[in-house]
This record gives C-alpha cells, sequence and structure tokens, in this order.
C-alpha cells in the first residue's frame, strides 16, 4: 500500500512540485496576456466609437460655451462634415453655435445652416432661414440665390421668379436664371397641352438661343416633325444624344443629307449610308465596323463649369448650379438592346 505514495523526501516529489509550478505560472502568464489584450481591445474600441457620433445637443452647447475650442473649430468641424456629406452632423453644429456661441457671426452662420438644410433635401427649413436672413439683411445676394434655389426646387416658381428683382438690383446676372425659370414653368403647367407648351418653349427658344438642349429634348420627345422643323443645323453636336435616340421613323432624311455631322451620327447607327468617315473617334469605328459588331454610343454629360461628371442630361448643375454648361462625352458600349432583339428573334 505504501508503495503507491511518494514519500515526502523522494526526489521525485521535488520534480512534480517543479513541473506543477512550471503549469501555474504558464497558466497565468497566458491568462493575463489574454486579459491585456481583451482590455486594450476593448479600450480601443471605446476610443473610436466616439468619433462615429457626435455628442448630444446639450453635451454640444456646454462643449461649445466652454471654449475648450474656438467657434473657428467648429465651423471647420461642421464644413468638413457638410463636404463628406454628414449633413445631420453638420446642422448639429451649426444650431449649437447659434443657440450657444456669441452673436458676431450670425448671419453668416444662418447662411451655413440654410445651405446645409439645402443640399440636405430640408426645402422648407432652408426657406425659412433664408427669409431670415433677409428679413434683416435684405441686400445678401448669396442668401437671395439660395432662396432662389429653394424656391426652384419647391416648383414655386413664380416666388422664384420674383427673387430675380433683388438680385437684378444688386448687379447680379440673371439673364440665364429668368429663361432657364420661364422653361420650367412652362415644362410644369399643368393646364398646358403638349402642343401649347412646345409652342411656347420655341417662342423662348427663337427670342433667346439659349437652353437649346432642354427646349429640344422636350421637342424630340414630344413633336419630333416640329422639333425637325425648327432643328438648327449648327447645334447637331450639342443634341448628339436625344439625335441618337431618335426613332427611326421620325427620321428627317432630308434635313440628314444637307448636315456632314448628321449623314455621319446617322451612318454610324446604320439608317443611311452617306458617309465613310468621322472625324469623331467613336462614330468613325462605328461607320468601319458597318453594323457587323454589337456596339452602340453612350454619353455622359460634364458640366463645364466645375468638372462633375453625370450619367444623365441636366440643365442646372446640381454642384454648382450653373445653367447650361453640359457638355457630352461620347463612349462605345455593347448594345444590350440589340443582344436581346436578337435573342427574342432567335425564338421565333
Ligand atoms: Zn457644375
Amino acid at each position: 500500500m505504501n508503495s503507491l505514495f511518494i514519500e515526502f523526501r523522494d526526489p521525485l516529489f521535488s520534480v512534480i512540485i517543479f513541473f506543477v509550478l512550471i503549469f501555474i505560472i504558464a497558466f497565468f502568464s497566458y491568462w493575463w496576456g489574454s486579459f491585456k489584450s481583451k482590455r486594450d481591445f476593448r479600450h480601443l474600441d471605446k476610443f473610436l466609437r466616439q468619433f462615429n457620433s457626435l455628442p448630444s445637443q446639450n453635451e454640444l452647447n456646454v462643449l461649445i460655451t466652454s471654449g475648450e475650442l474656438s467657434e473657428k473649430s467648429w465651423l471647420l468641424l461642421a464644413n468638413s462634415y457638410f463636404k463628406s456629406g454628414d449633413y445631420e452632423k453638420s446642422i448639429e453644429i451649426y444650431n449649437a453655435i447659434l443657440e450657444a456661441g456669441d452673436k458676431s457671426n450670425y448671419r453668416e452662420i444662418m447662411f451655413l445652416l440654410g445651405r446645409t438644410y439645402f443640399k440636405a433635401g430640408f426645402l422648407e427649413r432652408a426657406k425659412q432661414i433664408f427669409l431670415e436672413i433677409l428679413k434683416n439683411n435684405p441686400r445678401t445676394p448669396q442668401a437671395l440665390h439660395y432662396l432662389l434655389l429653394v424656391y426652384e426646387y419647391m416648383r414655386d416658381y413664380n416666388s422664384a421668379l420674383d427673387v430675380l428683382e433683388p438680385l437684378n438690383e444688386l448687379n447680379k446676372d440673371v439673364t440665364a436664371d429668368s429663361i432657364y425659370l420661364k422653361c420650367l414653368s412652362i415644362l410644369n403647367d399643368v393646364k398646358l397641352s403638349a402642343e401649347d407648351k412646345s409652342h411656347k418653349l420655341l417662342e423662348v427658344y427663337k427670342t433667346t438661343h439659349q437652353l437649346t438642349y432642354m427646349i429640344f429634348e422636350y421637342l424630340f420627345r414630344v413633336n419630333p416633325k416640329l422639333a425637325w422643323k425648327h432643328f438648327d443645323s449648327s447645334k447637331s453636336e450639342l443634341l448628339s444624344d436625344i439625335l441618337w435616340h431618335v426613332d427611326k421613323k421620325d427620321l428627317d432624311l432630308d434635313i440628314i443629307a444637307q448636315n456632314g455631322y448628321l449623314r455621319e451620327l446617322y451612318t454610324a447607327r446604320g439608317d443611311v449610308d452617306l458617309a465613310i468617315k468621322s472625324s469623331v473617334f467613336e462614330l468613325n469605328i462605328l461607320i468601319n465596323l458597318g453594323g457587323k459588331v454589337n456596339a452602340t454610343m453612350s454619353f455622359e454629360y460634364i458640366c463645364e463649369s466645375c468638372k462633375q461628371v453625370y450619367p444623365f442630361a441636366f440643365s442646372r448643375c446640381t454642384n454648382c448650379h450653373a445653367i447650361d454648361t453640359s457638355r457630352l462625352e461620347y463612349s462605345l458600349t455593347k448594345d444590350y438592346h440589340r443582344d436581346f432583339s436578337e435573342e427574342n428573334n432567335s425564338f421565333q
């Protein structure tokens, strides 16, 4: 029985104690390392989380009044949120500065707040802010300009046209805005028929020779015959994408035959055979391919003023608010429409 127990003075006992101690030390060191790394990780997580959410409105007020950060620093922070599209945070900061800050830059901060409301799509709030600025400072062209945009986006064209007068008195060029608003009010007038709208738009075009794209886009859509009748061949390149999408049955072959660019465009599309080459690279490729390859033209629109690129046509740039600054860019793509029709035909 005694042989089952190891005696206290047995050297084997010391060896076992030694290994047990090593095991205990290794276990505690592993536990401590794992605990520490978890604690560090949680600490870093907590630290990073504070950048994902802004303090509440009350906390912001306390922070701003405490003066730990200057008003300029808060404005820079709000502006960086505005630029990154985080309008909610930008609005919270502007409101907190207006509530808690000194009143020295009140009008400027109100303007920034109104601009952010406008960009975020809170048009009614933006309108109230700009009207309040103008109540005390009627000669503020920036506020007038944004008020005009707000009315335009709200489709209140008469109010927008009213804003042009004070802007004009401040020596701001409002010609383009005036023509654009006139066209918009015609296009959105529910009492007018498509024919009346076409004739009214043509009247505007004949007297101003501006907004060609906007006016002819509508005319080619609702009345291609009228559009061809008043078509100015010198504007062919400007209207390339509209012309490219005109239905084959609506083409005016006499006008096409008389204009070099139109001959190239419709030869490239495969409707006529009146050109053997083109100075436009994409059209030249399509003319030379002669419809043997499944390719077509696609278009992009660049604002000449701010260089913003859009996948769709625009009359007022949503980025810089300039009017009629769209420039076309061509590219060649696969013709999915032809692919689809060929697939359908194969079942017949
Ligand atoms: Zn622009």
